[in-house]
């Protein structure tokens, strides 16, 4: 595994590998690897034949007041797990490097980067726009693996290089789950152990959305609070949102209509930490 820092070096080897033919393959990271990560390589591995892993802990994706300066950073460590994943090249620019003085372009998604995580993190979905078409351009990726964990992300990702005629084909991963049903996550070790065991509610309330629709009720917004309220329980959880989505436009969804896609989504603050979790369903 080679670790590459700079982006011209990244770009240039990316360029090459593209002329001797080989199929690329990227994941990008913030770092701080674990099984949801290492569930995307292995969708690379299989898809791709070089596979370029990127960390960077991006600060235009970070509001005033979010985690940017705690944000988990054991490299040695993440390296050993990229190596013994199969990586073949990690990139790991500087921010400096990334932003450069006098650096002002900016991507603005439209309207789906001010709902709910948007909502939420104003200016995140523009951070993250901006990053990802710059880390697709340094890579050179003929598809690119990103989590479903992220589904507003994911979507938008989707909407950017589609409508900016990007050619990487885009492939989301399914949610990989702690055995308690915990979306495993890098902000998971900020939890004390009484927030951890407080966090599993997130995952108890897709179940019970997963339990009422499957009994066919269909008012989206009442079982959406009825998951709100179960949350709510637990004393140190703080929803931000709690609704369901239509899995298209990520605009809130009351009632759900046969053959129709559906995601419920939330954000809830257990202690001081942020959480998300989603669940998609299509209305039969
Ligand atoms: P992050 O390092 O948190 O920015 O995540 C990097 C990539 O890994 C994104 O595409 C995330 O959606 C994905 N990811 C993070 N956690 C999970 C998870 N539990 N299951 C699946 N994908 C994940």
């Amino acid at each position: 595994m080679q670790i590459i820092t700079e982006p011209a070096e990244m770009q240039s080897i990316a360029e090459s590998l593209r002329l001797q033919h080989q199929f690329i393959g990227v994941v990008m990271t913030m770092g701080a690897l674990h099984n949801g990560h290492l569930s995307l390589v292995r969708i690379a591995k299989q898809k791709a034949g070089t596979v370029i892993m990127t960390i960077f802990v991006n600060p235009t994706q970070f509001g005033p007041g979010e985690d940017f300066h705690r944000y988990p950073r054991p490299f040695e460590q993440d390296a050993a797990l990229a190596r013994s994943a199969g990586i073949d090249y990690l990139f790991v620019p500087s921010p400096e490097k990334m932003y450069p003085e006098g650096f002002h372009t900016t991507i603005d998604p439209g309207p789906i980067s001010s709902l709910f995580e948007g909502r939420s993190r104003p200016g995140h979905f523009s951070g993250v726009a901006t990053v990802v078409v710059k880390l697709l351009n340094i890579t050179q990726p003929h598809i690119a693996i990103f989590g479903e964990k992220d589904a507003q992300q994911l979507t938008l990702i989707r909407k950017v290089t589609g409508e900016l005629n990007i050619g990487t084909k885009i492939i989301g991963a399914p949610i990989a789950r702690e055995s308690d049903g915990l979306a495993t996550s890098s902000r998971n070790i900020y939890l004390s152990s009484s927030e951890r065991e407080q966090a599993t509610v997130l995952y108890r309330g897709i179940c019970h959305a997963e339990i009422e629709t499957g009994e066919g009720r269909t008012d989206l917004a009442v079982i959406a609070e009825e998951a709100e309220s179960l949350i709510r329980s637990m004393p140190d959880a703080d929803p931000d949102y709690v609704s369901f989505v239509d899995d298209e436009t990520f605009e809130p969804a009351d009632k759900a209509l046969p053959g129709k896609a559906y995601r419920l989504v939330m954000a809830v603050r257990i202690g001081t930490t942020r959480l998300i979790d989603n669940w998609r369903f299509v209305c039969p």
